[in-house]
């Protein structure tokens, strides 16, 4: 895969959620979107941990639900080669978005 897009830090994500990610679980917890990155349109995913739903209650208080129905905030890790990406950083163009909760509700 290969991309134009530059590395670019995007500090203020769009305020516009991204509605095309594909939600999976895969397992206990574990919760992954896919789908293209509204920046460099790489494939990137992202990967939520050790989430917790109302719907299956218990949840441990202080930690919010996972299904509350709010958008996603998500960093881009595709594997793509930017240029101008730091050494330091090890994949992603930079940008950071919103990914909105599929229409169903994210009860994996
Ligand atoms: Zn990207
Ligand atoms: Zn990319």
């Amino acid at each position: 895969m290969s991309s134009t897009a530059r590395y670019r830090v995007t500090d203020r994500p769009a305020t516009v959620p991204v509605t095309t990610f594909l939600w999976q679980s895969t397992g206990a917890g574990r919760v992954e979107a896919t789908g293209e990155c509204p920046e460099c349109r790489c494939v990137t995913t992202r990967v939520w941990e050790q989430v917790q739903y109302v719907t299956k209650g218990p949840t441990v208080p202080g930690k919010p639900a996972f299904d509350d129905g709010a958008p996603k905030y998500a960093r881009c890790h595709c594997p793509t080669w930017h240029v101008d990406r730091p050494a330091e950083i090890p994949d992603g163009c930079g940008a950071s978005f919103w990914i909105a909760p599929p229409p169903q509700g994210v009860s994996l």
